[in-house]
């Protein structure tokens, strides 16, 4: 028999067409494993109802790597720890558009530039803006950024320049946000995060399961992003890095991520919930449940500093489940 809180949660979400939220959200955050598969089910179908079968696939660029001023614990891209990252210096513009050429070769439509830097300078900038005319000149795909902290006279040039999208992640909730990064507050994120919206682009804001965060937490962090409203949300699962601070830290259960993912669609219906990185460490063989569990968008691997499987195998498992890869 179905749990009554899935049924509650069925009558909100799907019949009258309402988020769930937050005391909603916590009693499903509490329900007994063996209610996951019908909470999964329950996401899938709601997934289905706002976002079709078709799948946004993604790929990330790192386009300067390592080195970075930030002490953010899950990351070996901080210059403040011993990790197997070798930091490199920017790309120049056709390292940039040889990257999207191949993105776009490997089936994605979206193509992410990532920086390894709490915020753009003024080169970095123009590096950025002058790439992403070049790949929209060529290229049919979506073009996100990711540059950290950003200010509010940052943003002109990249509308200007067909930035689509940016991606800036809370990461976790506020109260848990000091014990993950201290060199920056959670409020600097959120206000690049408002500032992404204010500015017209659609916003790409998630985070990180995984990090020591309670269940409350994660709430938290899934009632934010509802304040938020991001058009997508990646969800990425703690990749322990060697020589992080977190480097010690067990792996997320998959029945939790599996229930994140699915809690994420019921907080978010019409959102791009997107299966990031991490996936393949924590579900192992349980990536069919990942994607039916909610999630509308993939990133293929690698994801910046750690590898994923083949894309061979992301494709046929988009295939087999019925998605259509969307162009
Ligand atoms: S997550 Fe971003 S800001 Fe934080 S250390 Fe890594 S590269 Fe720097």
């Amino acid at each position: 028999m179905t749990h009554p809180t899935i049924e509650r949660a069925r009558e909100r979400v799907i019949t009258q067409a309402l988020p769930a939220d937050r005391s909603l959200l916590a009693e499903l955050a509490r329900l007994p494993a063996e209610s996951v598969p019908d909470l999964l089910a329950l996401a899938d179908d709601v997934r289905a109802l706002h976002c079709g079968n078709g799948i946004a696939v993604e790929v990330l660029y790192n386009a300067k790597r390592g080195g970075c001023s930030e002490d953010c614990h899950f990351c070996s891209q901080s210059a403040r720890y011993a990790t197997d990252v070798e930091p490199d210096v920017l790309s120049g513009v056709d390292g940039f558009v040889d990257a999207a050429r191949r993105a776009h070769a490997r089936g994605a439509s979206e193509f992410c530039v990532v920086v390894a830097v709490r915020g753009p300078s003024a080169k970095l900038l123009d590096r950025v803006c002058e790439a992403t005319r070049a790949i929209k000149s060529e290229l049919p795909l979506t073009v996100a950024v990711s540059l950290g902290i950003l200010r509010d006279d940052q943003f002109p040039p990249l509308v200007a320049a067909g930035v689509d999208k940016v991606n800036h992640n809370l990461e976790t909730s506020r109260r848990y946000f000091p014990a993950v990064c201290s060199t920056h507050s959670y409020d600097e994120r959120w206000q690049t995060c408002t500032l992404v919206k204010q500015h017209g682009l659609d916003l790409c804001c998630g985070g990180i399961i995984g990090m020591g965060e309670t269940v409350e937490d994660r709430i938290d962090f899934l009632t934010a992003l509802q304040e938020l409203d991001p058009q997508e949300v990646p969800i990425n699962f703690l990749n322990p890095r060697p020589g992080t601070p977190y480097q010690d830290r067990s792996l997320v259960e998959p029945v939790e991520a599996l229930r994140f993912v699915a809690l994420a669609r019921l907080a978010l219906p019409k959102a791009m919930v997107r299966f990031a990185g991490g996936r393949e460490i924590t579900l192992q063989g349980l990536q069919d449940l990942g994607m039916r569990s909610g999630a509308s968008g993939i990133v293929l691997g690698n994801y910046l500093t750690t590898s994923g499987r083949g894309d061979a195998d992301d494709f046929a498992m988009l295939d087999r489940l019925g998605f259509e890869v969307m162009a």
